[in-house]
């Protein structure tokens, strides 16, 4: 990456503008805490007129609408059929020499890294992000990979439309096969934490920068490909753990030049109550239409069986609303409920 974009790219990771989401557009009826999270959006962006999200994509998850780590533990055993091990502890990886002067060279207050942030991959911007005013919608299915993931990429391909998947830890065979068949039709492969047990994740930052450690490596290993794109589990605006501890890791990020991405349409696919699949596309096509670029926060764990009945629709419908479609890192500002 040449000097000039790395600057251009700090200054957008710095936060010029930001990505006005939906109030309660992923709540599942339920009550959240929204306070004065997005204080730090800029009114000068163009999506900033709707309300800021507070969103729980641990309603979401797909089981309950306990954002506690209970409901998390049982997500992850109705999400996936491995063991999903605990990321081991703290692994020493060098800085690799892959990074390509990323952001986090000479760090930017002098401050040292904990051994804990050793070795993060920063994956530059592509280089063609898309263009301001063009109409871009972005898929991104959370959780997987699970058998749903299959049909997602079936209908991906067939309908030559690009994704993100943010994906979690699954040892499986199956599993395998999928994380590779995302790099391999031209999806992004994206972090989504190792275990997605919140109670895991959020334990402390350490816990947090482990489990993303273990899962960069473990994605690296299956599939070749070193990512570093990420989405909180709960989103940045969960409210499963204090905003202090989300502060901080965003903070390192911010650091270490490491992208996260909420989203500003929900499909509802993560209430308490299983959508159906008419439900998910109206949820979409409503939401998605006040934007030029949607960030569009859908499941593919095992049970979102009607998320995938939805989206032949909702891409046909996207189509006809003249929306384009790409992997999340081409938008120019990553969409953040929350940013520091
Ligand atoms: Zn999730």
């Amino acid at each position: 990456m040449n000097q000039k974009k790395l600057t251009l790219w700090l200054r957008l990771l710095a936060g010029a503008a930001g990505c006005a989401c939906l109030l309660s557009a992923c709540t599942g009826g339920k009550t959240v805490t929204t306070g004065a999270l997005m204080g730090t959006a800029s009114s000068a962006y163009r999506e900033s007129s709707s309300h800021e999200a507070a969103s729980d994509e641990a309603s979401s998850a797909g089981t309950s609408s306990a954002p506690a780590p209970a409901a998390s533990s049982k997500e992850a055993n109705s999400r996936v059929e491995s063991s999903a091990p605990a990321p081991s502890s703290r692994p020493a990886a060098p800085v690799p020499s892959s990074q390509e002067g990323g952001p986090q060279k000479g760090g930017s207050q002098g401050s040292k890294n904990p051994g804990y942030l050793d070795g993060l991959y920063v994956q530059p911007p592509p280089e063609d992000a898309a263009a301001e005013k063009e109409k871009v919608a972005y898929l991104t299915f959370d959780d997987g990979p699970s058998k749903q993931t299959a049909r997602v990429l079936d209908i991906l391909k067939e309908k030559k439309v690009t994704a993100t998947f943010f994906v979690i830890h699954n040892g499986s065979k199956e599993a395998e096969t999928l994380y590779k068949r995302i790099v391999e039709e031209g999806h992004q492969l994206a972090i989504h934490s190792y275990t997605h047990d919140y109670k895991k994740v959020y334990q402390s930052e350490q816990s947090f920068f482990e489990e993303y450690k273990a899962m960069q490596e473990f994605l690296q290993k299956v599939t070749g490909q070193k990512v570093s794109d990420f989405r909180f589990p709960g989103g940045s605006s969960n409210t499963v753990t204090s905003k202090e501890r989300i502060k901080g890791i965003i903070q390192q990020f911010n650091r270490l030049g490491i992208r996260y991405y909420d989203w500003n349409v929900c499909s509802g696919d993560a209430e308490g109550k299983k959508a159906s699949k008419q439900k998910i596309v109206d949820n979409v096509l409503k939401d998605a239409v006040k934007y030029n670029e949607p960030v569009i926060l859908m499941h593919d764990a095992a049970p979102k069986d009607t998320t995938v009945d939805a989206l032949p629709e909702i891409i046909d419908g996207l189509r006809k609303q003249g929306y384009t479609f790409a992997s999340v890192n081409h938008r120019k500002e990553p969409c953040q409920h929350r940013k520091y």
